[in-house]
């Protein structure tokens, strides 16, 4: 058994589910190399739900990328679930891939699947899951989620709301450790938004799974244990401790 740590117990002694020290990361290079993320120290612990925020073009999703080992580490320490990712190899990115979920603001379903496919499909890909019920599994997901009379339906035939709501299935249906959502509500009316992450809230709560999410939306802001905010490339714990430049 796994030990897991409750987030009510001392940090001091628990290890970060995802660790970064002296984070850098740049995009292009010679002349046209511009720095993206500056210092960025972040320690995450088990079952946290992190909201990130922070101005656009201020570097959130660089840094979820490469915290979803999506990109590679190229300066700094990067450690996901114990595991350093700066020089990481392909398949060891791989590897670890698998125990995260991943929540985009575009859903990425595929439209000629079905909702009950599109969640058999992240099942699939995990090979203790060989002998084990898929189809109920991805089934009682999706009920978990309340699209239980859309089981069926073409993800093309469901509402923003719906298609959100079977990615979130989707991306929590392995029991992965982290999920990652990048703006998740964006698409979403007010009330399929709210929805959208109080189940996410809930499901990851029961699976006592660490959630990091990107928004722009101050109406969900009361969901996070922590939040964070990134300007400029930097982090800082709130707003007010990021210095402005005097006018
Ligand atoms: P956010 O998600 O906060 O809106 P991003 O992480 O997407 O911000 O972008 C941070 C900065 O890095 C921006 O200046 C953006 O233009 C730049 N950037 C992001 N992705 C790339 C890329 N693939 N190539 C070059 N520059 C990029
Ligand atoms: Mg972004």
């Amino acid at each position: 058994m796994i030990q897991t740590w409750q987030s009510d117990q001392s940090h001091s002694t628990a290890v970060p589910v995802i660790s970064a020290q002296q984070l850098n990361h740049y995009f292009g290079s010679g002349e046209l190399r511009k720095q993206a993320l500056f210092d960025i120290n972040l320690d995450i612990y088990a079952g946290e739900i992190i909201i990130m925020t922070g101005p656009s073009g201020s570097g959130k999703t660089t840094l979820l990328t490469l915290m979803g080992g999506l990109r590679s580490a190229q300066e700094g320490s990067l450690k996901l679930l114990g595991q350093e990712l700066h020089n990481a190899s392909k398949q060891q990115l791989t590897h670890l891939r698998r125990n995260i979920g991943y929540i985009f603001q575009a859903h990425n379903l595929l439209t000629f699947l079905t909702a009950k496919q599109n969640v058999r499909m992240s099942l699939e890909l995990h090979e203790e899951m060989f002998d084990r019920d898929v189809d109920g599994t991805s089934v009682a997901m999706l009920e978990a989620v309340g699209l239980q009379q859309r089981i069926d339906y073409y993800a093309d035939s469901l509402s923003g709301g719906q298609k959100q709501r079977v990615a979130i299935a989707r991306a929590l249906v392995s029991q992965p450790k982290i999920v990652l959502a990048d703006e998740p509500t964006a698409a979403l009316d007010k009330k399929s938004g709210r929805d959208a992450v109080e189940i996410m809230q809930k499901l990851a709560k029961e699976q006592s799974c660490t959630i990091l999410l990107v928004t722009h939306d101050n109406r969900i802001l009361d969901i996070a244990d922590r939040i964070v905010y990134m300007e400029d490339g930097r982090l800082a714990a709130n707003p007010e401790t990021t210095i402005m430049a005097p006018n």
